[in-house]
């Protein structure tokens, strides 16, 4: 999104943008992340082979953002002398002002976004910064405190969008659950969305980026009732061991994790639970990745993201040291991966036959590419229809499809109406 308010503020009619990873633009801006180690090491990556680029001539302006420049700036600096300049997460404006040499007016918030989605669907942060303490997270050293964007902000951009044919909107936050704390003291999020959902051509609201504890009953109530909120819920559990859990600051022990899987499972029965979990954190014995190996089996997660612990520096658990090797690290990593893929197919294969509501992304290879609502776009599951096999189609329209073939990640379908 950082990216899209940087690009409303760019006249089209002397730049032309382009979105791609070409060495051909006479200027770019790379948006960086700094989170974990292979985040960290993408970014650089990329700035280095625009910065060879930039040596040769082929660009001539080469600007760095986003959160690797706000946390290593005096050494990325240091470093890499063919960067024009680094700026941290708050500084759009600045960028702007770097790219067409001229201070740029501010403007309210919502009225920045060029949007780099297609046009259907659009990500609304609801709120930056996190106030929870996790010990191996380096978002709140970078990203700050946590800070909602009020609702009559949310709501006003939310009505732009629309207006401009958005039907899904993607609320995001680095902990959404908190939303409205800072406000008034009590958790706003349920508002929030019943809100939202008030706007005339917003079909979907998906929920993405839920912390466990202290999750807002009332939130499971909303998903069930109101039928523009996804059956999908974004929550990463990082993992299912007391001791672990206990280090790593979350808040909740295995057994309650458990408890609130199973309730939210009981309560919304067609839920498409998306969870991501570190392996390889400091300490984490055999016994204790086996512990999450059966858990995983156990609960049956529809979508699972599985990342490797990377040491940050400030963060509490650096002091833990980085204990296990990069190999054993990998070895869980694919391990659950495979587990969580046949579990995948076994949950996809359940679904031929059905008819679902698809929403139609884009037109590749063939096919058009769309998904239900119980897929985030780019991370989850599409759904397949074949060209030759249906008339033509509208992208960033609802039909209903019949799912007739599934694989590990993908659904087939026709088109039924
Ligand atoms: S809730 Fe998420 S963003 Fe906040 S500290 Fe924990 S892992 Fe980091």
């Amino acid at each position: 999104m950082d990216s899209e308010h940087l690009a409303a503020l760019i006249p089209t009619d002397t730049f032309q943008l382009t979105h791609d990873s070409e060495k051909q633009s006479e200027i770019v801006v790379i948006n960086t992340c700094g989170f974990i180690g292979d985040a960290k090491e993408e970014s650089i990556d990329m700035i280095l082979a625009f910065a060879e680029a930039r040596k040769r001539g082929q660009v001539k302006q080469l600007f760095v953002m986003g959160c690797l420049s706000q946390r290593y700036k005096k050494s990325l600096q240091d470093e890499i002398h063919e960067v024009d300049a680094f700026f941290g997460v708050d500084q759009i404006d600045e960028v702007a002002s770097a790219i067409l040499q001229r201070k740029t007016e501010k403007i309210p918030a919502y009225y920045q976004r060029s949007l780099s989605t297609p046009a259907h669907y659009a990500y609304l942060k609801i709120s930056e910064g996190c106030d929870r303490s996790c010990s191996f997270c380096a978002i709140p050293l970078i990203r700050g405190k946590h800070i909602s964007v009020p609702q009559e902000v949310l709501l006003k951009e939310a009505q732009l969008l629309a207006n401009k044919g958005v039907k899904e909107l993607i609320l995001i936050a680095q902990d959404l659950t908190y939303y409205g704390i800072d406000l008034t003291g009590k958790r706003e999020i349920t508002t929030l969305i019943e809100a939202l959902s008030q706007i005339e051509g917003i079909e979907w609201i998906r929920i993405q980026y839920t912390y466990p504890a202290g999750f807002p009953k009332d939130l499971i109530s909303l998903m069930v009732n109101n039928p523009k909120v996804c059956n999908y819920i974004d929550m990463p559990l990082q993992h299912i061991n007391d001791q672990l859990l206990k280090s790593m600051k979350r808040g909740l022990d295995g057994g309650k994790t458990r408890d609130l899987v199973r309730s939210l499972r009981d309560e919304i029965p067609d839920l498409a639970f998306r969870t991501a979990f570190i392996v390889g954190y400091p300490g984490e014995t055999d016994e204790m990745f086996e512990e999450l190996c059966d858990f995983v089996r156990e609960m049956k997660f529809e979508r699972l993201g599985v990342f490797t612990y990377s040491a940050e520096e400030d963060t509490s658990a650096f002091e833990l040291g980085d204990l296990i090797s990069e190999a054993v690290k990998q070895e869980r990593m694919e391990r659950l991966m495979e587990i969580q893929q046949s579990i995948s197919l076994e949950i996809n294969a359940k679904k031929v036959g059905k008819t679902m509501k698809v929403l139609v992304d884009r037109l590749e290879n063939g096919f058009y590419v769309g998904r239900t609502q119980y897929d985030s776009p780019e991370v989850d599951n599409e759904v397949l229809i074949e060209v030759n096999r249906t008339s033509e189609l509208m992208i960033g329209n609802f039909y209903a499809a019949k799912i007739t073939e599934a694989d590990f990640f993908d659904l087939y379908a026709e088109v039924i109406e």
